[in-house]
């Protein structure tokens, strides 16, 4: 067993015996399967990775391993020799994030770290695809898109996170919602296959994307994370003027900036909008706006916003959430949904 190899490989921040004897194991086996898939891993695997690094609210406890693939292959090879009942938490920038103080167990996985490729692929008289890794900021996305006269893709400038992300939310703004735009992606599960997919394998909806093999809304399973994440997609967009999606994007951003609290950490909107209202609407009208719990706070520009005031430790902007939920529930009879996911041990 190279385990010299693997150690090399790893950045270690906490006590090593922290890195499970079955994990190093297994690790060290993929890097010397060489033999049976042709590949060694190139990544880089670290102990106790603090997760408020990696979010944007800048909060929230450490993650147990954090593997920081150097490419496709080589997260399929990580993947591959994960014991089965490794947890596993893919994440992209962090920006719809909260990590509970306690941190979180098993193997979270970056993808914006290595799976940030972007480039045109077929192109038609009425339009074009744009093919981007999971890893890719989705405002680049934008800017590609318009750098290269293809349109329908500008919403993404105000969305601060990975393209990854983004197809897990299905996040939008401004009318546009990322699956509109999606041609087909490609996943790869926790066997470290890939396989391509398109729009009908999956339940769309409002900041709701669940593959149907895996439950659809079904009430019970909608909680239960996925196993198969998204590495990348193709996009197919429209011809259309890149000065025009220039000016677009930057009204679309002065709007972002004259509405929201961008100069504090925060993860935007906490709260999905229920029908035919606005959560920050609700919020503020229970006189919640400006509330301050331990280091965090409800933002006084946008009430639907909590922002980290400096200090703030994941359990306060869990507690101004729940505070939320209840002042809702009681003046207008309405279950605020989340829009942020709340993951790991408090
Ligand atoms: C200032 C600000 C403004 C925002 N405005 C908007 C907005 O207008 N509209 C909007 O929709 N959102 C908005 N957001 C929220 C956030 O930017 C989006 O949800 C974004 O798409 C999340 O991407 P991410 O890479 O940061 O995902 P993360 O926060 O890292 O992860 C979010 C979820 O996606 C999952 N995930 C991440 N990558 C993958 C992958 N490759 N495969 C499968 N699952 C994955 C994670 O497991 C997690 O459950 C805003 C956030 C901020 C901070």
């Amino acid at each position: 067993m190279k385990t010299s190899a693997a150690s090399e490989r790893q950045t270690f921040t906490g006590h090593p015996s922290a890195l499970r004897p079955r994990l190093l194991r297994a690790i060290a086996e993929a890097i010397e399967s060489e033999k049976v898939h042709g590949k060694a891993m190139r990544g880089d695997l670290r102990l106790n990775e603090p997760m408020a690094r990696h979010t944007s609210w800048r909060a929230g406890g450490a993650a147990e391993r954090a593997f920081f693939p150097a490419d496709l292959d080589d997260l399929v090879v990580f993947l591959r020799a994960l014991p089965r009942d490794e947890p596993v938490h893919v994440t992209g920038l962090g920006s719809n994030l909260l990590v509970r103080d306690g941190g979180l167990l098993g193997t979270v996985i970056f993808t914006h770290w290595a799976l940030r490729e972007v480039r045109l692929g077929r192109a038609s008289a009425s339009g074009g695809e744009l093919c981007a890794e999971a890893g890719v900021a989705s405002p680049k996305v934008a800017r590609f898109a318009a750098l290269h006269d293809l349109a329908g893709a500008e919403f993404l400038a105000g969305i601060p996170g990975t393209v990854g992300g983004a197809l897990a939310m299905n996040a939008g703004c401004y009318g546009g919602e990322t699956w509109d735009i999606v041609a087909r992606v490609t996943t790869v599960d926790r066997t470290g296959v890939l396989r391509e997919r398109t729009r009908n394998d999956y339940e769309i909806d409002y900041r709701h994307v669940r593959l149907q093999a895996e439950g659809g809304r079904r009430k019970a399973e909608r909680n239960h994370p996925s196993e198969e994440w998204f590495a990348s997609a193709t996009f197919r967009l429209r011809r259309g003027p890149g000065a025009e999606s220039r000016r677009k994007i930057t009204e679309l951003l002065k709007r972002r900036i004259a509405t929201q609290p961008l100069g504090e950490p925060n993860a935007g909107s906490v709260f999905r909008n229920p029908p035919g209202d606005f959560a920050a609407r609700l919020i503020e009208g229970c006189g919640l706006k400006g509330r301050v719990i331990g280091g965090a706070r409800i933002s006084e520009k946008h009430a639907n916003f909590i922002v980290n005031l400096g200090r703030a430790r994941a359990a306060d902007i869990e507690a101004l959430i729940a505070l939320a939920e209840r002042a809702v529930k009681e003046k207008f009879g309405i279950e605020l949904e989340r829009e942020v996911r709340i993951v790991g041990e408090a």
